[in-house]
This record gives structure tokens, C-alpha cells and sequence, in this order.
């Protein structure tokens, strides 16, 4: 595409711009630019910054390369970057990405889901079960503490005595994260009073 004479600073920008089917030159052979390809230069090229809803496809290995979790298969993941709603050390390594990217990620603990701390293991009495007839190692359960409710899981059960753990199941672990980019927009400004994503793959409310 060559630049007609007499073309403005702003204008000039948009050379290159091959995909576009729209005529750059009207009929009176001046140069005409539609809003709408601009607006989709613009959306395609957004880079990831605070107040991006950002869709992503992911795959979570662990050190020994099994993988613990994937979005494969299903629709992306979508989430109000800079609002923590992924993990530390995931969101800052995606800020100034965009569409299409592909990146690997390692995420460490501290950066991650925290270190294992010990002192959320703890022993309970199996009548602090009430209600729940058989206790099994790998439930969860939600435990009252001082800080708030906590999500424990039952790791052994030994008679009358119940072992649950409040760390997080990926606390203690390095995390590597292979990450391709689907979608990055602006969020609306209800997204960001609310800090979540609104619609597909967000809040429906
Ligand atoms: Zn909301």
C-alpha cells in the first residue's frame, strides 16, 4: 500500500495497515479512513494493562512436567487484569502482551499460591465432622478461623483423629505456565467497580 501525496501525520500511522479490505483512497482521490478500521487496528493490537479483560489459553505443569491443570478443550480463561484475580506472578509477567502471544511463564511460590506453611496442618477430633458420615482423605471443607473462612482438605484420617491442611493444594510448589493469548479488550467501566470480567467466561449478573 503506498502512501498518497499530501497524506497528514495521522494518516501515515495506518500504512501497513494490509489486512484491511477498506479503501484508503475514495473516489475523489483523497485519502478516506473509516472509523471502524481504525477501532479494529486499535482492539487487536491493545496491549495487556491495568483494566484489560484478558482471555487466555494455559497449560499448569508442575517441576516434574505433569500437568495440573489446563484450559484445553475449554473456553479460555478470562480475568480484570491488575485487580488480582490471577496470581501475582502470572498477571505481571502478562502486562504489555498481546493477542496472539505465546509465552512461558515460571511462577514462584512466594508468587504464587505462598509457601506451605505448617502451621495450617492440624490435627481435629472427627467430631468436629458433625453431620458428615464418612471423612475421607481429599475432601474439602471449609473451616471457620480467626483470619475468615478457610478451604481445608482432609489428608489422613487415623481413629478419632482427622489431619486437615489450609494451604492451598499448589502452596510450596514452582509453577510453569504455558500461556497463549486470546483475547485482550478494555473493560467496561462496571468491570472495573465491580473488579471482575461481565459476560463470556466473567460474572453473569
Ligand atoms: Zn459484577
Amino acid at each position: 500500500m503506498h502512501a498518497a501525496p499530501g497524506l497528514n501525520s495521522s494518516q501515515v500511522r495506518l500504512r501497513g495497515h494490509e489486512n484491511s479490505s477498506a479503501p484508503l483512497t475514495g473516489a475523489n482521490g483523497r485519502v478516506t479512513i473509516e472509523m471502524t478500521c481504525t477501532h479494529r487496528k486499535v482492539h487487536f493490537n491493545m496491549q495487556i494493562a491495568q483494566n484489560s479483560v484478558v482471555a487466555f489459553h494455559y497449560t499448569l505443569t508442575n517441576d516434574a512436567g505433569e500437568v495440573l491443570d489446563s484450559s484445553e478443550g475449554r473456553e479460555p480463561l478470562t480475568y480484570l487484569h491488575g485487580a488480582g484475580n490471577i496470581i501475582p506472578g502470572l498477571e505481571k509477567e502478562l502486562e504489555g502482551h498481546q493477542s496472539g502471544d505465546k509465552l512461558q511463564v515460571t511462577v514462584s511460590p512466594e508468587e504464587g499460591y505462598g509457601e506451605t506453611q505448617p502451621a495450617l496442618v492440624q490435627e481435629v477430633p472427627r467430631d468436629a465432622f458433625q453431620g458428615v458420615e464418612n471423612v475421607e482423605p481429599g475432601m474439602q471443607f471449609q473451616a471457620q478461623t480467626q483470619g475468615g473462612p478457610l478451604m481445608v482438605t482432609v489428608t489422613n484420617v487415623e481413629g478419632d483423629t482427622v489431619t486437615v491442611d489450609g494451604n492451598h493444594p499448589l502452596a510450596g510448589q514452582k509453577l510453569n505456565f504455558d500461556v497463549e493469548i486470546a483475547e485482550v479488550r478494555e473493560a467496561s467501566s462496571e468491570e472495573v467497580e465491580h473488579g471482575h470480567v461481565h459476560g463470556e467466561g466473567g460474572h453473569q449478573h
